[in-house]
């Protein structure tokens, strides 16, 4: 086994840090691959000092230049060497999963570059004797927090436009995914001016308090639980630093009885089981109409009992491990409640191997008063509930807080795009399995979060504005 990874990189170094040592295991096996001796609050400051120390000569780098530094880090990304492989080996995704992430992450970079040249100061004659200079800038120190399910793409959406915008960031990987965050952060570095990015491993509560005490940082960007992002949302309160929240989903997935039932099946198994189920934008709640709900069922549990669970890095495999043996127990135990409770379970291939995995499932008509209907599943499990009336799965979806993504199965687009505009969610998908793309914005609403990543509103957030009027020369 390797000596000891360092959690805390700041201007491109290595520091020791004297925080927690985090165990890294790999879930397909349950044995451990390294370790990541972590940093405290105080490798948290010193990550803040060396970012405001970097940003002035940031801020006033050309927004081209600072585009073309973007430019370099979505090549590096596209042609890191055995990061794929980490991010596969890390996280349980499989192998062919993991390099798409890497090319979405390198996609959040073209595209932040790209939307850098757009940011000039602007001259505006609106009042009769007056000249109003817009000048605009980067908010500052950003903080960025991240979860472990897309260790690199999710750090990209947040710091490319960070970067894009002229800010230096803070940023505080899962303890999780550190080895691909790490690496990530490592590429980034390796393009752009010392200071830039200063990453801290460590305990959530201890560097993000440190982080909203700092009136240097002015922006905490946050990805990851619903519960753990209302927290840190109050810590901000008092300091008034504005939040980005990227939070919990509970997307309902209405199959219609108009749609192509191959189709739908089809963008089921990716809404559902892409990531191993570990999406926030996930397939939560299926909804088939009673007309086609046999004809679907049986379509859908070919295709499960098709699944290759496996090694990440084995190019059969189509579902990889869940992260930790306590996500494992906590699926297998919401399978075994629902079936006790009534439902009917369809299991595909189980664990054929040591390590973390969960055989994928289908659970057919859950209760919908049930603890397992009602929250988030991220797992790959598929609950799967009959209607008659459209109204019910509206309904259901409405009962919730959360409000992310959704997803319609129709031969009607028009129709189906309809059906969505009614549901309070973010972002959608008719008869479209993977909605997100780096040039259009992504959020939810209600518990599911508050602000945008990708998009022009991505980059909003990590802008200052200052207008400034004069008498008209
Ligand atoms: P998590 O909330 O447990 O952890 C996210 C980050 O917060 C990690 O870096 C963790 O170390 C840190 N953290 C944990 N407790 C903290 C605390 N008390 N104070 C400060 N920081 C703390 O989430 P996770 O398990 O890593 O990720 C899964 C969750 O993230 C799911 O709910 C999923 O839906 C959500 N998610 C949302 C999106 C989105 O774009 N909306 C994307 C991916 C994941």
């Amino acid at each position: 086994m390797q000596d000891d990874i360092s959690g805390v990189r700041l201007s491109g170094r290595h520091h020791a840090g004297g925080g927690p040592r985090y165990e890294v295991v790999e879930p397909a096996t349950g044995r451990t691959i390294g370790h990541v001796a972590a940093g405290t609050g105080r490798d948290a400051a010193r990550a803040v000092d060396v970012a405001a120390a970097a940003l002035e000569g940031w801020r006033s780098t050309p927004a081209p230049r600072r585009g073309a530094v973007l430019r370099a880090i979505a090549g590096r990304l596209r042609t890191a060497d055995g990061l794929a492989e980490t991010v596969a080996r890390e996280t349980g995704k499989c192998l062919r999963e993991a390099s798409a992430e890497l090319a979405l992450a390198a996609d959040y970079f073209d595209w932040y570059a790209g939307l850098a040249h757009t940011l000039t100061d602007q001259v505006l004659s609106v009042r009769p004797g007056l000249r109003h200079l817009v000048r605009t800038g980067p908010v500052g120190v950003a903080a960025v927090l991240t979860p472990w399910n897309f260790p690199v793409s999710i750090p990209a959406r947040k710091i490319a436009p960070a970067l894009a915008a002229g800010c230096a960031v803070v940023f505080k990987p899962s303890e999780l995914s550190l080895l691909s965050s790490l690496a990530f952060a490592e590429i980034c570095e390796a393009e752009l001016p010392d200071g830039l990015v200063n990453t801290v491993a460590g305990d959530g509560p201890e560097i993000t308090g440190v982080w909203l005490d700092d009136r240097r940082v002015r922006l905490l960007h946050f990805t990851g639980s619903t519960a753990v992002g209302r927290s840190i949302a109050k810590a901000a309160g008092p300091a008034l630093t504005p939040v980005v929240m990227e939070l919990g989903g509970r997307a309902p997935f209405i199959v219609l009885p108009d749609a192509d039932l191959d189709d739908a099946a089809d963008t089921l198994m990716v809404a559902k089981f892409r990531n191993n189920g570990a999406s926030c934008i996930a397939a939560n709640n299926v909804w088939v109409h009673e007309d086609v709900r046999e004809e679907f069922l049986t379509r859908l549990a070919e295709r499960v009992s098709r699944l290759v669970p496996g090694d990440p890095l084995d190019e059969r495999t189509t579902l990889g491990p869940v992260r930790t043996r306590e996500m494992a127990d906590r699926l297998e135990g919401a399978v075994a409640a629902l079936a006790a409770a009534g439902a009917s379970v369809h299991q595909g291939d189980g664990p054929r191997r040591d390590g973390w995995y969960v055989a994928p499932t289908l659970v057919v008509d859950p209760a919908q008063d049930r603890p397992e209907w009602r929250e988030e599943v991220f797992g790959p499990i598929a609950l799967v509930r009959s209607f008659t009336d459209l109204k019910e799965p509206i309904a259901d979806a409405s009962a919730t807080a959360h409000g992310l993504a959704g997803y319609v199965c129709t031969g009607d687009a028009a129709a189906g795009a309809d059906l969505l505009a009614r549901l309070d969610v973010g972002i959608a998908g008719v008869n479209v399995a993977t909605p997100a793309t780096p040039e259009i914005p992504f959020g939810g609403r209600g518990d599911s979060g508050i602000g945008y990543e990708g998009g022009l509103p991505g980059l909003l957030p990590f802008l200052a504005h200052q207008s400034i009027a004069a008498p008209r020369p």
